[in-house]
């Protein structure tokens, strides 16, 4: 199970992997701020393409 916690540490909620198809939005009970929970394969996914994007730029180092 993974556990998905607000920024102040407070546990949201426990969701199996793959169970969040898309965002959630989910309000702290303790500090009350709004959390955007997304499919953690997502978030590895928008890495991924960052990485590539910056390999993308042209930039090599001199051998
Ligand atoms: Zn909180």
């Amino acid at each position: 199970m993974q556990e998905n916690r607000c920024g102040c540490g407070a546990l949201l909620f426990r969701s199996a992997a793959g169970a969040i198809a898309g965002q959630v939005d989910i309000k702290c009970r303790r500090c009350g701020t709004v959390n955007s929970i997304r499919p953690i394969e997502a978030r590895q996914h928008e890495r991924r393409e960052r990485l590539s994007g910056e390999d993308a730029c042209g930039f090599r180092p001199k051998r």
